[in-house]
């Protein structure tokens, strides 16, 4: 038997217009003093955000970031004196954390060429620290670049967004996560294919997906939950949205995990099968498409994104959830058109 040959993997896999797009504004010296790269959560906007600080700090005549020159290596492994990432990981930017990078920014760079600050998820930031960075934003400190990631623009002050380049990322197309993960991760073909189909385009996940075993446990007991509420009566629902309230931030990649189960049985039903997300349980997705009319797919598709817009508004996720369930039909109940 043959071993793959495993390259070192690049910083960043996908996304070349952004890369194209800071590249030739590095190259043409009118690289802005603040970016907003945003996308969903593990799609590579903090990736970026090095692959952009590794860019105008690389210590290579032409080829930036060249990703191994000693500044490159440095900020991949977080230990550029001039590249901060300020990653809350799910908590706030508060505004002592501002306040910081703000006398920090006023010095000259140590070493590199210019200071690069990465403030990560700044939707979640506090409104004082919002209102503090914008002072920065308008009287930019020279030799900075700050970076703000955000799940979505809508979620941020309009003042700041406004004085930023914005860079929506959009997902990876399935076929380059599934050969990225193959040919820099070593992840076998068949896996390989099911996590580039359930990250959906976000490498992050599918990377972090190919060597943490408790992502795909999570999505094993997510479906569960799902069928368990299907084979349920009305209580047995209302005991399972008290349940799954008691953990609101997971409730996002629930419901997503949950869309992707009916647009599955969507796809099934419609002579797709071989588009579907759930590759390893084919045989369960065709079985129960045949199990739902077409109305009832596309109504528990139109109700769980209803669902997830409240949660996102911040709508009581407990009565979302009972209303979501209740409203679900009961497994094998009805017809097969
Ligand atoms: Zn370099």
């Amino acid at each position: 038997m043959t071993e793959a040959i495993i390259s070192f993997p690049p910083l960043l896999i996908g996304h070349e217009w952004a890369v194209d797009l800071l590249k030739h504004s590095l190259s043409a010296d009118r690289l802005t003093h603040a970016y907003l790269f945003v996308g969903p959560p593990r799609i590579g906007k903090t990736t970026l955000a090095l692959f952009l600080a590794q860019a105008v700090n690389c210590l290579h005549p032409e080829n930036k970031p060249c990703g191994k020159c000693l500044a490159c290596r440095k900020i991949q492994r977080g230990l550029h004196p001039d590249v901060r990432v300020i990653d809350e990981g799910g908590g706030s930017i508060k505004i002592n954390q501002i306040r910081e990078l703000q006398n920090e920014a006023t010095l000259s760079p140590f070493e590199g060429r210019q200071r690069v600050y990465i403030l990560c998820d700044f939707q979640n930031a506090t409104l004082e620290a919002a209102n503090c960075l914008l002072k920065t934003l308008e009287e930019p400190p020279p030799r900075v670049i700050l970076i703000l990631t955000a799940s979505k623009a809508e979620l941020l002050l309009p003042t700041i967004v406004s004085r930023c380049q914005v860079l929506n990322l959009r997902p990876l197309a399935l076929d380059q996560v599934e050969q990225a993960l193959q040919t820099y991760w070593g992840v076998e073909s068949r896996r390989a294919r099911l996590l580039a189909r359930l990250s959906g385009g976000r490498m992050g996940w599918a990377i972090e997906a190919s060597s943490n075993e408790a992502l795909l446990l999570e999505r094993e007991k997510h479906l569960l939950v799902l069928e368990q509420a299907l084979s349920e009566k009305r209580i047995g629902r209302m005991r399972l949205a008290k349940q799954l309230s008691q953990s609101p931030e997971e409730l996002p990649g629930i419901l997503e995990l949950w869309q992707n189960w009916w647009r599955d049985l969507l796809l099934a039903k419609s002579g797709n099968a071989q588009s579907i997300t759930n590759v390893d349980r084919e045989q369960t997705v065709l079985h129960e498409a045949q199990h739902y009319a077409m109305s009832e797919i596309y109504a528990c598709l139109r109700a769980i994104e209803r669902t997830a817009e409240q949660i996102e508004q911040n709508v009581n996720p407990r009565l979302a959830l009972e209303v979501l369930l209740l409203s679900l039909p009961k497994s094998g109940e009805s017809g097969s058109n």
